[in-house]
């Protein structure tokens, strides 16, 4: 086994020789890297190949993606493989293909080569570093096929900077402290589902109650006291030394959306309780009470009413919402009550906040920005505000044979215009977004002009004069395009939520701790709301946001991370945790 001091101590040439099977046929990379030495740490190490890398030609980048074998290719069934290849290969099964799995790879790896002129790569062995299933990285494989060139030359290289990971790792006998652990939990509640064929977790079914039960009993293995409140959620407390010192929470939500990832909401709950577990095992407390929330509801799926966990620790669950129904004709109250809670102690859940030092957010970034910047982990500056609105068209219904073009009033025409209206003024702020995600021609037919058309309006920013000079231009020019058609239109408010700022005393002592693991501090906001929002009417807020693979895709079950990002998140919340001061 080679140590990250070899590595800084030896001569180049010896340096590159050590790394010379780390990225494929490429002595390059490591030779570009060696000036950098001494290496602080490995993400340091990691990091400079990385850079090799990105700052290479486009030449240089493709001879890099030429270099690595096809998938279950003619030289694997040759065995023409390098050492590592084959292993990696072998590891997902590739080498035991059926007939009919060779035949579709065959045909996916002449399509792929066809359409972007260089093999298909992906790190086989997978986000746990256990391997793909065959049937993941065909279906892989099929949706990457249809990719722009560009997005999917990034993409071989972000694969290929994860194959050299993985193969770092084993070099340097490299054994994760909390990925795995994290990674572990996360299948098993991720397979508890009220659906049978996807991940679909909405509040209080059995699938959450199960769910809710499970986060008890780790937690207590890992050694915090804990119980279910009166709203589902599951509270971890990590006693400090001291009785009377003050508590800081961290946590996130365990409910899922329809058909999700099982990273979102429940990373943040797993993430530091493998934390807690160490210092337990350990002995260590903290100097002040650490409360892991895993908060029963944030999705808002079952119900249509978000943050119900998180609002009844800041004391503003609203109890009217007891008497709303699901699809089923339940009602808020009666599930409760069926899941062996006592509505009327929702109210005392309500947290005193002289008793609160700040709430700190892990999440997945559900976004690309930290993906494609190559970075694990990133500071959020602030949780978007949002405005929504319904928009109701009003035009005049005629024959769509007889009416000539220029004496139209049609609604969905004026629709339309403004959907691209809102996509070019939202362009212009930084980290604006406006979506028109509803759009209706309420009763309509294919021989008629449309008289009436509905849409939806959402525009977030993690600027509130931001987002509000965008929704000021927007209707002016709404009003505008409407009174050149001679169309009216009536917009409802929906939400108004103003953006959720993060502490900067909380922010930079994230940053601190990131620095401190050898990585550049990242800051991005972050356009998805997330229980940190409601927990800042209580306290101060901050958030560590873990980046996401597969683009970047969330609130689908292609949502992914890794067990080498989990275990840096992890490394650098408990460095956070020990150093954190009030
Ligand atoms: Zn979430």
């Amino acid at each position: 086994m080679t140590t990250l001091n070899e590595l800084n101590a030896a001569d180049s040439a010896a340096f590159v020789q050590t790394l010379h099977g780390i990225y494929e046929h490429s002595p390059w990379i490591p030779e570009r890297a060696a000036a950098q030495r001494p290496f602080a740490s490995l993400a340091a190490l990691k990091l400079a190949l990385q850079a090799a890398v990105d700052e290479a030609s486009e030449d240089e980048q493709l001879g890099l993606i030429r270099s690595h074998p096809e998938l279950a290719g003619k030289a694997a069934i040759a065995g023409e493989l390098t050492a590592e290849s084959t292993s990696e290969q072998a590891k997902s099964g590739l080498n035991a293909c059926s007939a009919s799995e060779y035949a579709t790879l065959h045909k996916l790896n002449a399509d792929y080569n066809a359409r972007f002129g260089f093999p298909f790569i992906l790190a086989v062995k997978g986000p746990d570093g256990n391997g793909l299933t065959r049937g993941e990285i065909i279906a892989t494989f099929t949706r990457r096929l249809k990719q722009q060139r560009a997005g999917e030359l990034a993409e071989c290289l972000r694969q290929i900077h994860r194959i050299a990971e993985l193969r770092l790792n084993e070099l340097l006998g490299v054994k994760l402290e909390y990925g795995n652990v994290i990674m572990g939990w996360l299948d098993i509640i991720g397979e508890w589902s009220d659906a049978p064929d996807n991940l679909t977790c909405a509040y209080l079914t059995r699938a959450h109650q199960r769910t809710a039960s499970q986060l008890a009993d780790w937690m207590r293995a890992c050694g915090m006291e804990v119980q279910i409140d009166a709203v589902g959620n599951v509270v971890g407390r990590y006693a400090a030394a001291t009785p009377d010192a003050k508590t800081l929470i961290t946590g996130s939500h365990y409910d899922t959306v329809r058909d999700g990832g099982k990273y979102d909401g429940r990373l943040g709950i797993l993430l530091p309780m493998a934390i807690v577990r160490r210092l337990h095992a350990k002995g260590e407390r903290l100097p002040y009470h650490l409360e892991i929330i895993g908060f029963a509801e944030e999705e808002g799926v079952r119900f249509k009413s978000t943050f119900l966990g998180s609002n009844a620790v800041t004391g503003r669950f609203d109890p009217s919402l007891l008497d709303r129904h699901d699809d089923a004709g339940v009602s808020m109250r009666e599930a409760l009550i069926g899941a062996g809670h006592d509505p009327a102690a929702i109210p005392a859940i309500a947290r005193n906040r002289a008793d609160v030092l700040g709430f700190v957010e892990v999440h997945i970034e559900q976004g690309p920005v930290l993906l494609e910047s190559g970075l694990p982990l990133g500071v959020v500056t602030a949780i978007a505000g949002s405005s929504r609105y319904l928009v109701e068209l009003t035009g005049l219904a005629s024959h769509a044979g007889t009416t000539p073009m220029t004496m139209r009033r049609d609604a969905a025409a004026a629709a339309a215009e403004i959907i691209l209206m809102v996509e070019q003024r939202c362009l212009l702020g930084a980290s604006l977004v406006g979506t028109v995600g509803q759009l209706e021609v309420p009763g309509g037919s294919v021989n008629v002009i449309p008289g009436h058309c509905k849409l939806s309006l959402d525009i977030r920013a993690a600027d509130d004069a931001v987002r509000l000079a965008a929704v000021d231009d927007i209707f002016q020019a709404i009003a505008q395009i409407c009174a050149q058609r001679q169309v009216e239109a009536a917009i409802t408010e929906i939400v108004s939520a103003k953006a959720a700022p993060c502490a900067p005393r909380l922010m930079d002592q994230l940053g601190a701790a990131i620095e401190r693991a050898s990585l550049p501090r990242f800051d991005l906001p972050s356009g998805a709301g997330h229980d940190a929002m409601a927990m800042a009417a209580l306290t101060n807020i901050a958030m560590l946001f873990v980046r996401c693979g597969n683009g970047g895709i969330s609130h689908n079950r292609l949502e992914t991370m890794t067990a080498d990002d989990a275990e840096i998140a992890a490394r650098v919340m408990l460095d956070f945790f020990r150093n954190y001061a009030a």
